[in-house]
């Protein structure tokens, strides 16, 4: 019995699933100010045309670039593991297995997006990129990406985590990026946020709306900005995750899994695991679908799905999304990478139709779930993970409870070997629960009055 599954190299996939060919309801366009749908030469100053041409595309396969599989190859295909240990201390009749993307240079899943959005931009002249990053491992992800095609990188991190997370910041140096942390007074918008609350913790809606404006204001015209999730684009690029896991699956000798979990930010690592399963779903397979996100950023379990902006100071156009609110700024709980106030729209939209079935969990739960995963399993997960394993452990103990053979598979979206201080902090005792307060929750939520209306159109299939 096989404990784990790799593919070869050439049984790569050479295309990225596109969810947006397959939704029943179609997702409602990103708006502009003036409430008027998003064209694609507003993006331009941005993004380079052919990942604006893949964020707007209706085309369900979409070619993934020789170049790009050629530097994926230098970790892909990730391992599937079958988590045996894990279960046996469980006694759980579940069998569980997961997807290691932990394997990557960065630790991550961040970089099979990094990577191609490097691609695009060097292939459209551009010479130096700009993002933001929450925990660091997007920032590291770019980094590393960039190195790869020779661009500059310049990085906002948000500052508690910039104070909290040294060695994220070493990696971006290490790779060659420079690493600033958010507010920061290089730009307009990290000015004004510093004038007002001088010692703000930052927020990752902070930190995109100065990665946005540096991009924009190069005078060399040279720049432009990258996005780590949320975006169309950043979901297909991660589909690679589930792509392999299917086959990796039969190679296991199952059909198709139950239960689908990862953990859910922004949404890209889960997104990239759950959509081509998603894709089952639609064509008429019975999978409970579940990311993961943290009791105190409740953004699919308890933010409405509105139009709201992607940053904090309106750089980015309205998305429709599930959001706590764009001034969201969130406690500083240790899963850095989980605390974004919206949701990427296509995995909003999956929910609205009821594809998905999020759920929250708390910051003590997701911890011991990754102290019993560390202990058995062995592999110390990202803060952000523990979202996931959780949700795991807890579908497996229903199957044990139930007496029932699921199949359960979860996205190991990284390693938490640079987040140590968070283990630290759980071993003595000094994590907390926080439940995010609902007049907080409704005050922030006033600043979305004046936007149009999202709708949520379903087809009630699910
Ligand atoms: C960034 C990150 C996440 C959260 O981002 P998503 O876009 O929701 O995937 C989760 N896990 C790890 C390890 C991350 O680095």
């Amino acid at each position: 019995m096989a404990t784990r599954v790799f593919l070869s190299e050439d049984e790569m996939p050479r295309q990225w699933y596109n969810i947006a060919a397959d939704l029943p309801s179609p997702l409602q366009p990103p708006l502009g100010p003036d409430g008027n749908p998003v064209t694609p030469e507003m993006l331009a100053p941005i993004f380079p045309m052919s990942l604006i041409e893949q964020e707007v595309s209706q085309e369900r396969w979409i070619d993934i670039p020789e170049e790009v599989l050629s530097i994926l190859a230098k970790w892909r295909p990730s391992p599937l593991h079958r988590a045996y240990s894990l279960e046996k201390f469980l006694g759980t009749p579940a069998r569980i297995y997961y997807k290691n993307e932990s394997v990557s240079p960065a630790g991550s899943h961040k970089p099979n997006t990094a990577v191609a959005q490097a691609y695009y931009n060097k292939q459209a002249g551009v010479k130096r990129l700009t993002t933001e990053t929450g925990a660091g491992q997007w920032g590291s992800a770019l980094a590393f990406a960039s190195a790869q095609f020779g661009l500059e990188c310049k990085v906002f991190m948000v500052r508690i985590s910039f104070d909290q997370k040294p060695y994220r910041k070493l990696m971006m140096q290490t790779w060659g990026a420079d690493c600033v942390p958010s507010p920061s007074t290089e730009t307009q918008a990290g000015r004004d946020v510093l004038a007002k609350y001088p010692d703000t913790p930052g927020s990752l809606g902070i930190a995109i709306s100065e990665a946005v404006e540096a991009a924009v204001t190069d005078p060399r015209g040279e720049t432009k900005y990258s996005l780590g999730s949320v975006l169309n684009h950043v979901m297909l690029h991660q589909t690679v995750i589930g792509l392999e896991t299917r086959k990796q699956l039969e190679k296991f000798g199952e059909k198709l899994p139950d239960i689908v979990i990862g953990c859910a930010g922004g949404g890209s690592n889960f997104a990239g695991l759950a959509f081509p399963f998603a894709h089952e779903k639609i064509n008429g397979a019975d999978i409970e679908i579940i990311p993961v996100e943290p009791s105190s950023c409740p953004t699919l379990t308890r933010g409405p799905f509105a139009y709201d902006l992607g940053d904090f100071s309106g750089m980015t156009p309205l998305l429709p999304m599930h959001t706590l609110g764009h001034n969201f700024v969130a406690p500083p709980i240790h899963a850095g990478g989980l605390r974004y106030h919206g949701m990427a729209p296509l995995v909003s939209q999956a929910v609205v139709e009821g594809l998905l079935n999020p759920r929250s969990i708390h910051q003590l739960e997701c911890y011991e779930a990754a102290m019993t995963f560390a202990r058995t399993e062995g592999i110390i997960v990202a803060p952000e993970t523990s979202h996931a394993v959780a949700g795991a452990i807890q579908e497996a103990t229903r199957a044990r409870e139930e007496g029932k053979e699921k199949v359960i598979v979860f996205n190991l979206s990284g390693h938490g070997l640079v987040d140590l201080k968070g283990y630290e902090a759980y071993m003595n005792g000094e994590l907390h629960d926080y439940e995010f307060p609902q007049e907080e929750l409704d005050e922030n939520l006033k600043a979305l009055e004046g936007f149009p209306r999202a709708e949520t159109v379903k087809s009630g299939r699910w």
